[in-house]
């Protein structure tokens, strides 16, 4: 099996430190196992999505020598394929048509709270009668395609990071939404869903991506099953944290790799930053790696479970490093 792995930014800001560690994850991976890094931009959210940002991605992605082997792809060039993928689940009623209104999904949402009890859509339009369909659609409520989720669905991984894991379908929300609707049918389709379709179609074997996606691994799983395709394997590396022991956020000052290029850190010494944030290398003496020295040793077993917290000092001090030991023309 050759190993195809990806990351798939949105390019809703500039490259976040997490994306780019997430980057260097896989392309140690790919590199350890002679396989393919694959760069997939998920630009389907046309409000936030912006061209420059997308161009910072793949800017910082060089800069970094993070080289990807196939794309970027864009989702927003792909949409045909995912209306094909959500009519099939609509053929074979693994989904449906959702025509709760914003008032009744609030409506159900205060009484759930009002009863201490979670958000959670409940189903009501799972099976609407074609009578049923009509009179809502002569409303003139427009609907939501949404992916059928059974309560006692028991969802298990094997996560590389956090070993075995296991979700049951009522920790999920209940159906989820996987399209909107627009005037001639099928909308903008949402991430949990164009996600799957695509690492469907580019051989995804091994998903590595932040932990802060776990819940949305349970649900993708279900859509696996749906389209007929093996789940691929996953690995969920720590989230950064601050050295307050919270997530690394914009709150924090400088997050973008492109504020970090600024302010004068070396590539080298940022990468080889980042491929510690999380990993530490079987000689845990060893400090100053390059990232093909760095993908020989790499392997999951190695990748902590608990949050890695960003280090001003050690990045200062690795950087000091490089600068000491570039040639004067690079500087
Ligand atoms: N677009 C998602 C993100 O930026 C990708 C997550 C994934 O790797 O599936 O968080």
């Amino acid at each position: 099996m050759t190993v195809r792995v990806r990351i798939a930014p949105s390019p809703t800001g500039n490259l976040h430190i997490g994306t780019a560690r997430t980057a260097v994850f896989n392309w140690l991976f790919a590199h350890h196992h002679g396989g393919k890094f694959i760069l997939r931009i998920e630009d389907t959210d046309l409000e936030r999505s912006r061209p420059e940002y997308t161009e910072n991605i793949l800017a910082g992605l060089r800069w970094l020598g993070l080289n990807w082997d196939e794309g970027p792809f864009f989702q927003s060039q792909r949409l045909d394929l995912y209306k094909t993928a959500v009519q099939k689940l609509l053929a074979q009623g693994l989904a449906y048509r959702c025509y709760t209104t914003p008032e009744e999904l609030e409506a159900l949402r205060e009484a759930q709270k009002a009863k201490g009890e979670a958000p959670r859509y409940d189903n009501r339009h799972r099976n609407l009668t074609p009578e049923q369909e009509a009179a809502f659609q002569a409303e003139g409520r427009s609907f939501v395609i949404r992916f059928k989720i059974d309560d006692d669905r028991e969802i298990v991984w094997n996560d590389l990071v956090r070993d075995k894991m296991v979700w049951r379908g009522s920790d999920l929300g209940g159906d989820m939404v996987i399209a909107r609707a627009s005037a001639d049918g099928i909308g903008q389709p949402l991430y949990n869903f164009v996600v799957v379709v695509d690492d469907i179609d580019m051989q995804i074997t091994h998903v590595i991506r932040g932990e802060d996606h776990i819940a949305n691994t349970a649900k993708q799983i279900l859509l696996y099953e749906a389209l007929g395709a093996e789940a691929p394997i996953f690995a969920h590396s720590p989230l950064i944290l601050n050295m307050d022991g919270r997530k690394l956020s914009k709150r924090d000052g400088v997050t973008s790799i492109s504020d970090f290029q600024k302010m004068g850190f070396t590539a080298e010494a940022l990468v080889n930053y980042m491929t510690l944030l999380g990993w530490s290398p079987p000689d845990s003496t060893q400090e100053i790696f390059t990232l093909e020295a760095a993908a020989k040793e790499f392997s999951f077993e190695r990748v902590n479970k608990a949050g890695a917290k960003f280090d001003w000092a050690k990045l200062d001090w690795l950087n000091s490093q490089y600068i000491h030991n570039m040639p004067v023309e690079k500087l």
